[in-house]
């Protein structure tokens, strides 16, 4: 069984994000780390690896750095790793991004495609299903547990305050949620052999099937005009009322914002 984990490399939001002048998010002065939901479904294909057997390829398309993560995700026990990385491929939005990724799959064998359900920093969760439509695969998202059954997959999906159980003939794609599981550690042995193992690394041009109509910042229908951080309001004004004096002080605020 083959399983291909897309996975992308994000700034690590916890630490605050921060900004260029020209609104981009300044992703040199960030830690980049794995993408939390990319993690777990890497996790989760690790361990079909080692409940019934497959073959775990990763895939990011992202810049040079991204070798890191890739090597990481050799060390957790990815056998292997693929970095899409050319210049012309640059600010794309989730149409070429999940084009670009998509013409890369096709290079490759697979049974189960899984994704993250979403990255922190577009947050847009639009790639994964995009992937899917791009390669005709069924999709699967929200996944919270991932069993397979013969050429089948069962997944557990989260909805609201509920699941649905859902079966999909493979080939298919599944997008995971960082709830799915805790990834493993990479352990000191992986780290050593992570750096002994080759990266396969796509410019554009090893890309068939794709229009350079939908790659990059020209190939985008979408525009991020600009992003900023939420602005942080001030702590509210905090009374001590009873109920009634409260409704009056409440409804005089309201009325002094002109809200009522
Ligand atoms: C603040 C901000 C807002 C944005 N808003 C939009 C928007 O509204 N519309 C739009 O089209 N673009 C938007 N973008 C651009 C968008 O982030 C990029 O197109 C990005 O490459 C993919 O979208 P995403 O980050 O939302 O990923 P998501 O769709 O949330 O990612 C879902 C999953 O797809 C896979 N994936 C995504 N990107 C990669 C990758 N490069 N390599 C490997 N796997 C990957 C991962 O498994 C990931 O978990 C925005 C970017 C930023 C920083």
């Amino acid at each position: 069984m083959n399983i291909v984990v897309c996975i992308k490399q994000v700034p690590d939001t916890k630490g605050g994000v921060k900004f260029n002048p020209d609104g981009t998010l300044d992703r040199a002065a960030m830690l980049a780390i794995m993408n939390p939901d990319d993690k777990a479904g890497l996790e989760a294909a690790l361990r079909l690896k080692d409940s019934v057997g497959a073959h775990v390829t990763v895939v990011t398309m992202g810049l040079p750095k991204a070798d890191d993560m890739l090597r990481e995700a050799l060390a957790m026990g990815a056998d292997e790793a693929v970095l899409i990385t050319d210049r012309r491929l640059g600010g794309a939005d989730t149409w070429a991004t999940s084009s670009t990724i998509a013409a890369g799959l096709r290079n490759l064998d697979y049974d189960l495609v899984i994704t993250g359900r979403q990255a922190i920093d577009g947050d847009t969760a639009q790639v994964g299903p995009q992937i899917a439509e791009h390669l005709g695969l069924p999709v699967i998202s929200y996944a919270e547990d991932i069993k397979v059954e013969g050429n089948s997959v069962i997944v557990k999906r989260q909805y609201e305050d509920r699941y649905h159980e859902v079966k999909a003939q493979m080939p298919c794609l599944i997008t995971a949620l960082a709830e799915l599981n805790e990834p493993r550690y990479m352990t000191p042995g992986g780290i050593f052999d992570a750096f002994d193992k080759e990266v396969t690394v796509w410019s554009r041009d090893d890309l068939k099937d794709l229009d350079d109509a939908n790659i990059g910042l020209a190939g985008s229908p979408t525009k991020i005009a600009k992003a900023s951080d939420k602005v942080r309001k001030g702590a509210g004004e905090k009374v001590a009322l009873d109920p009634k004096e409260s409704v009056d002080y409440i409804v005089g605020k309201l009325k002094e914002k002109h809200v009522i």
